[in-house]
């Protein structure tokens, strides 16, 4: 038997590629009462709310070979942001290649040209293959790499900040560099979306091909023993389960405390939902406030995205909160309001105050050296124990899919069932 900790995209990426091999002897034990982990919509007065903000990109490696993009009803993103420019002004900021006539119709982007000169330097980087995660722990930070390119403060503060800081959940960019890259690769060369009625479909399309009874859920994995004939899986019930090879998708938290490894630092995100009556702004593409030391990181009318999300009438807005996340809802609403009204004065008369998601660890702290550390420790693990999702490279959907089916085949391998 195969056993799969975790029911996240990892594992159920893992429990698919065994099943398309014909093998039937595993099971995926979760300790929740659903499949999916960290990536979940929720329904709250009609309105589909994703808990934490994500997107999906086809630049994923993963949208093409495992799920792909088109089974997930995509609905676009514009290749683009709203930005403040020198003046404090919103103004937009168009892939050139990708919305030549918005790129022109806004005019000359709001940096200097050795900012652009750059970009377009660090863009064909990422493309000719320099995005590769490993080099990272080579690369030192983010906050590194921008400076050392010479990016105006004006274009770290207006663009890079804001906008990675947002993917990272770290306002400081001390993720490494490597993580840029391979983000900014993707945003490159695919185009990002959300899956339609919400990235729950991402879980709710992987698991439609899993029969049910391989799924063990309420089940916490307390410990993973290797024996003389294979693994021995404790469950907190008390039960003991015998295998000859576990893969350990179980997140960054699970993962560290089954093997005994540090416990990752675990990086926290909060949304507001906000509806209203009519859209605050027209296009399909975030908005960057510019303040560091802003409540708000980035917001986004997401039913310009996706109309599906609101009921039929409504409109739906998120705002992602990075500082201050530990402030009650009451005024978390109201002073992100205020933000986002002085960038866009409608917004007082307009916007609703919703829900809010707290997510308490949404993404581990990615640094190049817990990067350097976890590539270390997993070259130490026995062979049999197999680990998928974050520590088995980086926090990201496409990870999870690839790592997942990466254990998958080296189990069927290791059982002779893949030569
Ligand atoms: C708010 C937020 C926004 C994000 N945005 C993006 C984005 O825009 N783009 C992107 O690419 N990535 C994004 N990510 C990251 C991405 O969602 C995750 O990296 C990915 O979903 C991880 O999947 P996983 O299966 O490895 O882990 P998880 O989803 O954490 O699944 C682990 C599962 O293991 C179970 N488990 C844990 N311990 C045990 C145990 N001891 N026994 C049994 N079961 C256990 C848990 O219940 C859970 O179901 C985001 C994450 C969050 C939280």
């Amino acid at each position: 038997m195969i056993a799969i900790v975790g029911a996240g995209l990892a594992g159920m990426a893992a429990a698919r590629r065994l099943e398309n091999a014909g093998c039937q002897d595993y099971t995926i034990l979760d300790r929740e009462s659903r499949a999916g982990g960290r990536v979940d919509t929720r329904i709250i007065d009609g309105f589909r709310l994703d808990v934490g903000f994500h997107v999906a990109s086809t630049g994923y490696p993963a949208f093409q070979r495992i799920l792909p993009s088109f089974l997930l009803d995509p609905e676009w993103f514009d290749a683009g942001v709203l930005l403040q420019n020198g003046v404090g002004e919103l103004v937009p900021f168009y892939h050139p290649l990708r919305h030549p006539r918005s790129a022109w119709d806004a005019g000359w982007p709001p940096f200097a040209a050795w900012d652009l000169f750059h970009f377009a330097t660090l863009g064909l980087e990422c493309l000719a293959g320099f995005g590769d995660v490993w080099a990272a722990t080579h690369h030192g930070s983010a906050a590194d790499l921008l400076s050392k390119r010479g990016f105006s403060d004006l274009c770290v503060e207006s663009f890079w900040r804001p906008f990675f800081g947002g993917v990272f959940l770290d306002q400081d960019l001390q993720t490494s560099a490597g993580l840029l890259r391979y983000y900014l690769r993707a945003f490159i060369l695919g185009r990002a979306f959300l899956p339609g009625g919400g990235i729950g479909r991402l879980a709710s399309i992987l698991r439609e091909k899993i029969p049910d009874e391989r799924f063990r859920f309420h089940a916490n994995v307390r410990e993973v023993e290797k024996g003389p004939d294979g693994f021995r899986v404790a469950l907190d019930s008390g039960e003991i389960l015998r295998a000859v090879s576990v893969i350990l998708a179980n997140g960054p938290v699970g993962v560290s405390q089954l093997l005994h490894w540090p416990e990752p630092e675990m990086r926290p995100t909060t949304t507001l939902y906000f509806k209203s009556r009519r859209a605050l702004y027209p296009e399909r593409c975030l908005v960057l406030p510019r303040a560091k030391d802003a409540l708000v990181r980035h917001y986004v009318q997401l039913t310009n995205i996706d109309p599906g999300l609101a009921p039929k009438g409504s409109h739906l807005l998120s705002a992602t909160v990075l500082n201050n996340q530990d402030l009650d809802d009451g005024t978390l609403f109201s002073l992100a309001l205020r933000e986002i009204g002085n960038l866009m004065p409608d917004a007082a008369g307009l916007l609703e105050p919703l829900h809010v998601t707290r997510v308490p660890a949404a993404l581990p702290a990615q640094t190049p050296q817990r990067l350097a550390s976890w590539l270390e420790r997993r070259a130490n693990l026995p062979p049999g124990l197999l680990l998928a999702g974050d520590l088995a490279g980086n926090a990201s959907q496409n990870n999870a899919l690839e790592t997942g089916v990466a254990a998958a085949e080296k189990a069927l391998w290791m059982t002779g069932r893949l030569t």
